[in-house]
């Protein structure tokens, strides 16, 4: 039994019906959900299942099923229909976060070749360190206006499922090191920002780089040799 993770084809998608196929004490696992696990620097949705308040999800160490957290003793049956509804205004901001990571990472490897190292994103803030070894000069205003005129270039965003032979002879695919993908792994989504920026990428993201409105670049700071870090917000275009 394996979850069906109905965000990776539409990450619209607020409200589903799915089956309930384990329980736990304060946790139930589905046939299929909309909920995002926490994983690949997202952090997970909250929202309801059942009316239940959903406070954690996870995905078990296997990657098979996914567990939803809920705050309540009174949990549906194996096997109940039920009802999810994830909280839109938590998951549409991570969507946006999601992005801008994406086009920071687009606009870094396009201007000074320099890959990403590591990350982590909140609902409108992130950070993200790069490869640096020294920072250039006047950086941080640099990289804001860089990306905030792709942000606004309104490009859209195409998710893909390519078969693993297709996506590990991808130019661009190359350089996010899209042949460390196991090769148990048949088929890989592609996430592509169309000119700027594509990536092996199992979160959620917007339909168009306008949709996350504009970056701030909070602070930039050194994390060591050849490791630097940027801090940024999301707000409003
Ligand atoms: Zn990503």
């Amino acid at each position: 039994m394996k979850t069906e993770l109905l965000y990776l084809s539409d990450a619209y998608l607020q409200t589903f019906t799915a089956d309930v196929v384990d329980v736990r004490p304060d946790a139930i696992a589905l046939d299929r959900t909309a909920f995002y696990p926490t994983g690949g620097g997202q952090p997970h949705d909250v929202g309801t299942l059942a009316g239940l308040e959903v406070t954690d999800v996870r995905k078990d160490p296997e990657g098979e099923l996914v567990w939803h957290t809920v705050s309540s003793s009174a949990l549906p049956a194996l096997g109940d229909t039920i009802t999810g509804t994830i909280d839109w205004t938590r998951r549409h901001a991570l969507m946006r976060t999601h992005t801008a990571l994406h086009v920071l990472c687009g606009v870094i490897w396009n201007e000074w070749r320099v890959p990403v190292t590591g990350g982590n994103m909140e609902p409108l803030s992130a950070r993200m360190d790069f490869e640096f070894d020294p920072l250039p000069a006047e950086f941080g205003s640099t990289v804001e206006a860089l990306v905030n005129a792709e942000l606004a270039a309104d490009r859209p965003i195409a998710v893909a499922f390519l078969p693993r032979d297709t996506a590990v002879h991808d130019e661009d695919l190359i350089r996010t090191k899209v042949s460390m993908i196991p090769e148990t792994v048949a088929e890989i989504r592609v996430v592509d920002i169309v000119g700027l920026d594509k990536q092996a990428d199992g979160g959620t993201h917007v339909h168009s780089t306008a949709e996350v409105g504009r970056i701030k670049v909070i602070k930039t700071e050194s994390k060591g040799k050849g490791n630097k870090r940027i801090r940024l917000e999301i707000v409003d275009g």
